[in-house]
């Protein structure tokens, strides 16, 4: 065998990607995994973990991601630095180019290269997340209990983390670029039933203001109709403008993706695809609950498959 084959390749260390390493390995396939550039993927950008069972006290992102990492390589799992830049989906054994210069083929691959979330493009919007600026309502509503917080976008996902903040905001500001919701009508009449709620129309944010110390004090906004600025005071601030998906790597194989990129399994919580020995798992396919547990429970699915799928080709 050469030295840079694998049972098993893994693209992505987020926790679809390591829950993915984790089975493989103690199934004993020895899985290579592919960190990508952002090694742990979203949840390292994160703080506190409330939601993830287990941790009754919660558990800071990066240390929840490097414990799945530690029980990995316990069972054998090797991690690498790079991401794939290339794939060779042809015909088993699969060929993958990484970022580092280095080739590696494999029998089964499991790609798990998530999503991210989009951003404005403003100044201090980097450097004030995790300090207010946030763009995941269902991570961090709970910490503006009885606070103004203000939400950027007017999709069904805006719509349905505006609604889900009203649980702990006293209000929630939403700042829309236009004075029409793109939001599903169910979630429009919801929102605009819903008195917390307070549109802030024709609006874009220029600048997120604050500092390390501070956190975020206020969302700097512009009317795009008269130029017009203001400051809105909030210590909290969710931009909600969509995903995009990290599937660059298999536009140019016969794997189905939706509309905005995403690969879609029938059902999206099916690890196939159509390449036989090729599997996806977490939010790069599953882009309806963007969880870590649930993004874990596809990576836990992709590897059970994956070593089926090398039982019933290898014996
Ligand atoms: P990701 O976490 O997106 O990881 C993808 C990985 O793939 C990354 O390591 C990336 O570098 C890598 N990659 C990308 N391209 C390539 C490539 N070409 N080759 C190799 N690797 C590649 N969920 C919760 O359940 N609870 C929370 O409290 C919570 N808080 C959050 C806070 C924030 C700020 C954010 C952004 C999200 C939060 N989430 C939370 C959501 C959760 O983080 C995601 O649902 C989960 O991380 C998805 O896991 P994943 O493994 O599918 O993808
Ligand atoms: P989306 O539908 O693409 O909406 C993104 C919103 O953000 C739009 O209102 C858009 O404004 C705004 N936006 C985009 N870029 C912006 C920028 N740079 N600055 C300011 N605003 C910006 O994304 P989504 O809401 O995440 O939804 C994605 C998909 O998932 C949709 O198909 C949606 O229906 C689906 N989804 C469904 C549910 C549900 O059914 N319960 C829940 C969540 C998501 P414009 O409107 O002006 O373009």
């Amino acid at each position: 065998m050469q030295a840079n084959h694998r049972n098993v390749i893994i693209l992505g260390s987020g926790p679809a990607g390591l829950t993915a390493a984790i089975y493989t390995a103690r199934a004993n396939l020895s899985p290579l995994l592919l960190e990508g550039l952002e090694f742990g993927g979203q949840l390292y950008t994160t703080t506190d973990v409330e939601n993830f069972p287990g941790f009754p006290e919660g558990i800071m992102g990066p240390e929840l991601i490097d414990r799945m990492k530690a029980q990995a390589e316990r069972f054998g799992a090797e991690l690498r630095r790079g991401e794939a830049t290339e794939l060779d989906l042809s015909e088993p054994p699969f060929k993958i180019t990484s970022s580092e210069g280095e080739s590696y083929t494999c029998d089964a691959l499991i790609v798990a290269t998530g999503a991210s979330p989009k951003q404005i493009g403003v100044p201090n919007e980097m450097e004030l997340r995790g300090r207010g600026v946030s763009t995941c309502a269902t991570c961090d509503g709970a910490f503006y209990r009885d606070q103004e917080v203000a939400i950027i976008g007017g999709g069904d996902t805006a719509m349905e983390e505006a609604l889900f903040l009203t649980r702990f905001a006293s209000k929630v500001y939403v700042i829309h670029r236009r004075d029409e919701l793109r939001a599903s009508k169910i979630l429009r009449d919801r929102g605009f039933a819903n008195e917390k709620l307070e549109f802030v129309w024709f609006s874009e944010v220029k600048e997120f203001i604050g500092d390390d110390k501070t956190g975020l004090k206020a969302v700097r906004l512009i009317d795009n109709r008269t130029g017009e600025e203001r400051d809105l005071e909030v210590p909290g601030a969710f931009i909600a403008i969509g995903h995009d998906p990290n599937s660059e790597v298999l536009r140019a194989w016969p794997i189905r993706l939706d509309e905005q990129g995403y690969v879609s399994p029938e059902g999206q919580h099916i690890p196939f695809t159509e390449i036989e020995g090729v599997f996806v798992a977490g939010d790069l396919h599953d882009h309806h609950y963007r969880q870590a547990i649930t993004a874990a429970g596809n990576g836990c699915k992709a590897a059970i498959d994956a070593e089926r799928y090398l039982e019933a080709t290898q014996g």
